[in-house]
């Protein structure tokens, strides 16, 4: 018997030709520093990120909640860490059951008859919702090229029609910052696939008149598709089945408390009603009554959009979550709700509020007043910096000339809401006693950077080492 040592040995020494063509040909150029210098210098960089657990992040559209620890220790369980998605069905009962089951309850959430976990962002399910859209008009044999999509709508909605091949029709919103029902009447006609609605709007309005325009869409044959970014503001009060949605997506990374930001992994679950169930993505999971398994045969499904589960991680964080708050999923949305509105009434004296009225988990400000001294809404973001609050959301929505666009969610406290508020009120007193607004951010670790030159010459390679 050869020892494991000879064989490894014979192995390399068979190889020896591919380990040439492939073999590093000279030494790495490692730095030679301690691991301790190492560590340091991670950690001095980690340090200069802002993060939630350093300070209020108003992002609006974004919903930077608190993501409680609990999701950090649930996710992390060996059972959860070790296990390998191709694996046997019997082996992983316990992540099948758990997949199961957060479907269970975002159906509960959602008002939808079927789900799928397998997107892994909001644009993700858009896509996958825009797929489904596609196939159910194939499969009745229509032929519609067309997909309305407000004004206000964030830009991965018209971006995942057109992935999907349909022509974009936009929308316009009246004055109450709401869709224009009468323009949409008019636009509306038998090559229209389908409306995108996001509800509330990304102005923070709720659509009043949703139910009018889910009548006005079915009758005309289309499908009515929900962005459910804004999901945090409506949880256990109404959902999108009662609006007369027939697809919606979650950003569970957002309403859903698991981390975001960075470009970090997501999860954007598609919902259906019970017509649509057959074009969602595979495998599904189903339970027998005893046992799990992915089941990958259905005729009419768009097929597999993601590898494995989506992000299984993301889906523990979520379930977690949903678990630990049960029904006060709805004072979340109730908090979250109070909190915006509390900011927006002590802001716009010194803000201009385009859309006044009550406003949903979120609400849009107006950099315009302060325009007439020379001061933009990016350098009021870039002046937030200093004062250790992430800024808001800058010139989004389009419709809003100089937006600010401010969440604060649920998570934060009237301390920090007062604080954000004085911060907010002491820039507004800076412009009108014209204080040089250039330099900002101060004090940050990296200064103020022209953001255009960046975005065109992105040189994420550095230096060479
Ligand atoms: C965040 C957001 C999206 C996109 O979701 P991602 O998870 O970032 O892909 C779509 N619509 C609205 C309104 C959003 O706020």
């Amino acid at each position: 018997m050869k020892t494991i040592f000879e064989k490894t040995k014979n192995y390399k020494k068979e190889n020896i030709s591919i380990e040439n063509k492939f073999g590093r040909k000279k030494e790495l150029n490692l730095p030679n520093l301690p691991e301790i210098e190492v560590m340091r210098h991670y950690k001095e960089l980690s340090d200069k990120n802002f993060c939630i657990e350093k300070g209020f992040y108003p992002l609006g559209s974004c919903t930077m909640k608190y993501n409680p620890r609990i999701n950090e220790k649930v996710s992390s369980f060996d059972g959860f860490n070790l296990s390998h998605p191709n694996q046997k069905d019997e082996d992983i009962q316990g992540i099948l059951e758990l997949i199961y089951n957060l479907e269970k309850n975002l159906k509960i959430i959602t008002g939808m008859d079927a789900i799928t976990m397998q997107p892994c962002a909001g644009a993700h399910g858009e896509l996958t919702g825009m797929m489904v859209v596609k196939k159910y008009f194939e499969k009745i044999g229509q032929n519609r090229k067309k997909v309305i999509i407000p004004d206000s709508a964030h830009g991965t909605n018209p971006a995942s029609a057109a992935m999907c091949g349909f022509e974009i029709i936009e929308v316009k919103s009246n004055e109450f910052g709401q869709v224009n029902v009468e323009e949409l009447k008019i636009l509306l006609n038998e090559d229209v696939a389908a409306i995108m609605m996001t509800n509330p709007n990304t102005l923070g309005i709720f659509e009043e008149n949703i139910l009018e325009i889910s009548s006005l869409a079915h009758k005309n044959g289309s499908l009515l598709y929900y962005d459910g970014a804004n999901f945090n503001a409506i949880m256990g009060y109404t959902n999108p089945k009662l609006m007369g949605f027939d697809i919606v997506h979650l950003n569970l990374h957002k309403t859903f408390s698991t981390p975001h930001g960075g470009g970090g992994p997501g999860a954007g679950p598609v919902g259906v009603v019970e017509n649509l169930a057959e074009f969602l993505p595979v495998p599904k999971i189903i339970f027998d009554g005893e046992k799990y398994k992915r089941e990958y045969n259905f005729e009419n499904s768009i097929g597999k959009v993601s590898t494995y589960f989506g992000n299984f991680g993301v889906l523990i964080r979520a379930y977690t979550y949903i678990l630990m708050m049960g029904k006060l999923l709805k004072q979340a949305s109730t908090d979250a709700v109070l909190s915006a509105n509390y900011l927006k009434e002590q802001l716009k004296e010194k803000y201009y509020l385009p859309h006044d009225g009550y406003c949903m988990h979120e609400f849009v400000l107006s950099g315009d007043k302060q325009v007439q001294n020379g001061v933009h809404t990016i350098d009021i973001a870039k002046a937030l910096m200093d004062k250790q609050i992430h800024p808001p959301t800058v010139y989004f929505p389009l419709i809003v000339h100089e937006a600010i666009m401010i969440e604060p969610t649920e998570s934060e406290t009237k301390e920090t809401l007062d604080n954000f508020i004085s911060a907010m009120k002491e820039i507004a007193e800076m412009v009108e006693n014209n204080i040089d607004f250039g330099e900002f951010p101060k004090n940050a670790p990296i200064k103020r950077i022209n953001e255009v030159y960046g975005a065109r010459n992105l040189d994420l390679k550095q230096n060479e080492l």
